[in-house]
Order: structure tokens, then C-alpha cells, then sequence
């Protein structure tokens, strides 16, 4: 497996096309976008810790280890130690870990491509294994896209004015195909190797063209990146030293827009081509799985992050006994720790998917209450957090303030409590980060919007069974 510094140095080759804030930039050289390339670097460094390589990394057959990033669980304890890797990236980082939802679409497509092969005697999975396997013998960095930008709700891919707005078979030709559209809100891509791109949603018969899963190389021909621009990375460009900053080294979760003007993909990163009877199984395994990693486990670990920011802000505001305070703080733990039980719960009673294909995925109840709990509970985690730092999360001067020799002695004077203001200021500041930030719409929609999920439970739940169970013990006769 790759250490930090190599990732660092196999990015070298790429040139990906990237745009933000209006300007062409370079991965390598922009203050942003080489935040995306620092986290991935630290997500390589931890797998090669031997503190962490059980939970980053695994054991295949013949005994060579690789990326758990790049392995499509093969039992419950699997699962279970995929959602512990979402965990501790998140701690590490707070911000993603860049590989999860390329993870989490390659083991969708495991078990549908070998469905399919199956079903259909198509060459599907068999392609997609020579690739795993090249993936992981050069451990490479893999994002994973399917958010379309969709235009209007209202319609069907092939009812919209302008068909690009799902990603979509231009071509077909005797080497491969070409594709044409865009897919939106990419955390990382602009920093992976490549990107595994598989459909939305599930498709209709006549929506053939839009049923397509690939992989694509970062900076292939007509593939353009269009980073996010928010306040953050404005600040970040401004900045004298990223030490003043929130979250100093990984900053935001960085996505982008991924243009395909014509993008020719080689049969043999081609995973499904037309099939449209199984994109619905595809994007329902992808989203069992990813509700629990990215819905569920990652963000127990940026809720560690929030809890011990709130935590360690009362300390040094001097309120660190105070029975609201301690309440408060309980509660940010029983709501992240439901979401967190909800996960291991996912992954334990997880289940082969399809049977006899080897693949598991977490139970998909559990999975979704994870999502939906972590959704609403992560505004109520970011909510007392910003009770107990008071104000001050939002008020606060900029830390350049105490070397200004004009404001300093005032700003080390008056934002000073039971600790010096230096430190307030610090804390505080990487508060702003979360409960004046991004994260909290981030982790509503990120892994699906909460609608969906709500779909899924209620459909998964048998009221029929559960309206018998009341019957029954009411002694009402059927
Ligand atoms: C921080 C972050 C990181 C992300 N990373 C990735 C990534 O790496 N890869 C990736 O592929 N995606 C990624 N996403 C995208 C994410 O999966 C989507 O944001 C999510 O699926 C919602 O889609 P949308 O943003 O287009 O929302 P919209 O579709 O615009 O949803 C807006 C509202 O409309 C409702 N709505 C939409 N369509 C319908 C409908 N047909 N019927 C009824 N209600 C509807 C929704 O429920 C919601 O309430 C990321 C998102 C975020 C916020």
C-alpha cells in the first residue's frame, strides 16, 4: 500500500482541469483544492499506521494486504469494520475521507455486475475484478459519482429539455463508448485517480442510454472539474496562515462538478451498458451501504470532533460543572451514539447481496435510521455546541488580532476566561467551523436526502405484522 508521500507523488502525473472561484487552477498549487490532496494523503498514512492498519486496511485470500478502501466486504465483521474506518477518517479528519463513496459503489457494483454476468452471461464482472485488482495492486484513490444534477424533479431523465443533465451513452463504437452530461456535489474527485461513476436512480425500459457505470481516469480528454466556492474557501485564499482557520489542514468537505463533454470510456472500464433492470438493485445496494458508512459511521466521528470542541470550551469558559452544561453535552452523546449503534447494528446483521455472489451489505433498517438520526441529531449536536461556546463561536475577532500591536493586549484582556484568550479564540474558531459552516445541510443531504430514506423505512416496515401484534393483544378476533 501507498504512504502519504507516495500518493503525493503518483498526483503528480495527473492534470486534472479544474475551476474555482472563476479561474482555472492547479491541483497541487490552490490553497482548497490541496486540502482534498492533504486528507487523502493522510487517509494513506493511516492505513500504513500499524495503530490503524486493522481498521484501514485488510487481508485478501492469498495474504497480501490492501486498502480497505478498496475491498468490497465479504462478511458482517467486514461491514463492521468498514463503518469503524468511516469513523476514525472523520475523527482524523474532519472532513472526508475522499475514498468512501468510490468504496461504497464498488461494492454495489460487485455484487450487481455479478448478477448480471449471472442473469445475462455478460463479461461485466469479470471486468470489473481485473480492474479492482489493478486498483489495488497500485492502491490508487478511487471517488465515486452518482448525483446527477437531475434539471427538473418533475421529469424523467429522457423528458428533460436538455438530456445532459443525466449522465448519458452518446457513442457506442467497437472499442467503447462515449459519454456526454455531468454529475454534481463530487466530494474529492478533483484529487483521486479516478472516479467510478454509476447511475442515480433506478431506470425505466426506453431509459437505456442513462443506465451506464464506468470508470474514468482523473484529467481524461473532456472531463472538466468545477470546484464549490464558499465562504470558507474565500477565507482560506485570504488567509495569511491556514493555522488561523477552523479545521488548519483539511478544511471543508471540497466537491465539485464533474463535466463529461464527450468523455470516451474503453470497454474495459465499462460495468454496465444498457441494463436498466438493474439499476434500481445497483443504486439501492450503493445506498444501503453508503447510509450506514457516510450516513451513519462518519458522522459519529465528526460528532466526536463538535462534542469534544463543546466539552473542551467549557473548560475554558469556566462552566465545565455546570449541571445544564453536563445535560447538554449528554445529550450530544446519546444522540451520537444512537447513530452509531444504528451502524454496527447495519453491519452486524448485514447479509449476503445477491446470494451466492460473496458480497455483503448492512441490513438496510438500520442503515437508514442511522441516516435519518445523524440528519436531524447532527443540527441538535451543532446546536448545543453553539450554547455552550457561547457567542463568541460567531462574534469572535480574528486570532491575527493578538499579534497586532495596536488590538492585542484588548483582545488578550477582554477574551480571556478561565482560559487565555489565545486558546478561546483557537476553539472557538474551530467551532465556527461546524456550527457556522457547512456541515450541517452537508450531512442532511450528503448519502441522500432524508426523504429517501423515510421511503425506504417505511416500505422495509411490515405494519401489517406490527398492526396484528396490537390486535392480537387487544383481543380483537380477525
Ligand atoms: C457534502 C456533500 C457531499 C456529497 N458527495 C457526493 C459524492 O461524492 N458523490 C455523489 O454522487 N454525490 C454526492 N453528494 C450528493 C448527494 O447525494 C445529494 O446532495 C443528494 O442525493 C440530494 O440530491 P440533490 O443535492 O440533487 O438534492 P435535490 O434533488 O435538489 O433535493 C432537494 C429537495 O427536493 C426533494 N426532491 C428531489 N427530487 C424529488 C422527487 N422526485 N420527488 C420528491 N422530492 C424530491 C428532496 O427530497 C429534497 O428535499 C454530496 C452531497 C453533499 C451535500
Amino acid at each position: 500500500m501507498k504512504t502519504g508521500s507516495e500518493y503525493l507523488e503518483s498526483i503528480k502525473s495527473l492534470h486534472p482541469r479544474i475551476f474555482l472561484g472563476g479561474r482555472q487552477v492547479g491541483l497541487l498549487e490552490d490553497p482548497t483544492t490541496l486540502t482534498v490532496v492533504r486528507a487523502n494523503a493522510r487517509v494513506y498514512d493511516l492505513a500504513r499506521d500499524p495503530r490503524y492498519e486493522e481498521t484501514m486496511s485488510c487481508t485478501l485470500p492469498g495474504g497480501r494486504r490492501v486498502s480497505r478502501c478498496l475491498y468490497p466486504p465479504r462478511s458482517p465483521r467486514d461491514l463492521e469494520k468498514r463503518a469503524e474506518m468511516a469513523v476514525l477518517t472523520s475523527q482524523m479528519l474532519g472532513t472526508c475521507n475522499y475514498r468512501c463513496v468510490g468504496q461504497d459503489a464498488l461494492t454495489a457494483l460487485a455484487g450487481t455486475t455479478w448478477e448480471m454476468d449471472r442473469d445475462l452471461g455478460t463479461d461485466y464482472h469479470r471486468r470489473l475484478i481485473n480492474h479492482l485488482t489493478w486498483l489495488q495492486d497500485n492502491d490508487l484513490a478511487v471517488s465515486g459519482a452518482l448525483t446527477d444534477p437531475k434539471g427538473d424533479r418533475g421529469k424523467r431523465p429522457g423528458q428533460q429539455e436538455d438530456p445532459d443533465v443525466y449522465v448519458h451513452i452518446k457513442e457506442k463504437s467497437a472499442d467503447g463508448i462515449v459519454v456526454r452530461g455531468a454529475k454534481v456535489s463530487q466530494s474529492g474527485a478533483i484529487g483521486a485517480h479516478e472516479t467510478l461513476v454509476i447511475p442515480t436512480m433506478g431506470m425505466r425500459p426506453g431509459e437505456e442510454g442513462f443506465a451506464v457505470a464506468f470508470a474514468v481516469p482523473n484529467g481524461a480528454p473532456g472531463l472538466t472539474y468545477i470546484a464549490q466556492y464558499t465562504p470558507f474557501t474565500a477565507e482560506r485564499q485570504l488567509a495569511p496562515d491556514t493555522k488561523y482557520l477552523g479545521n488548519p489542514l483539511y478544511g471543508q468537505r471540497e466537491t465539485c462538478i464533474m463535466v463529461f463533454d464527450d468523455v470516451f470510456i474503453p470497454y474495459d472500464h465499462v460495468f454496465m451498458c444498457g441494463e436498466t433492470q438493474y439499476t434500481g438493485r445497483l443504486v439501492g445496494r450503493f445506498a444501503k451501504t453508503h447510509r450506514m458508512n457516510c450516513g451513519g459511521a462518519c458522522k459519529t466521528g465528526f460528532a466526536d470532533l463538535v462534542i469534544g470542541a463543546a466539552a473542551q470550551m467549557a473548560e475554558y469558559t469556566g462552566i465545565q460543572k455546570v449541571p445544564h452544561i453536563i445535560e447538554k453535552i449528554t445529550d450530544m452523546i446519546r444522540i451520537s451514539e444512537t447513530c452509531h449503534a444504528c451502524t454496527v447494528a447495519a453491519a452486524l446483521k448485514g447479509r449476503e447481496e445477491p446470494a451466492g455472489a460473496g458480497y455483503y451489505l448492512p441490513d438496510d433498517v438500520f442503515g437508514n435510521v442511522a441516516k435519518l438520526t445523524v440528519a436531524d441529531g447532527f443540527w441538535d449536536i451543532m446546536k448545543w455546541a453553539g450554547d455552550i461556546g457561547g457567542g463568541m463561536a460567531v462574534t469572535m475577532p480574528s486570532e491575527l488580532e493578538l499579534e497586532n500591536p495596536e488590538t492585542g493586549e484588548y483582545v488578550r484582556k477582554f477574551m480571556k476566561a478561565a482560559a487565555p484568550a489565545e486558546l478561546r479564540l483557537r476553539m472557538a474558531k474551530f467551532l465556527q467551523n461546524w456550527c457556522a459552516g457547512l456541515h450541517g445541510a452537508g450531512t442532511w443531504h450528503g448519502a441522500g436526502s432524508p426523504q429517501a430514506q423515510k421511503m425506504v423505512l417505511y416500505a422495509l416496515t411490515d405494519l401489517d405484522a406490527k398492526k396484528k401484534l396490537a390486535r392480537d393483544l387487544a383481543g380483537i378476533v380477525d
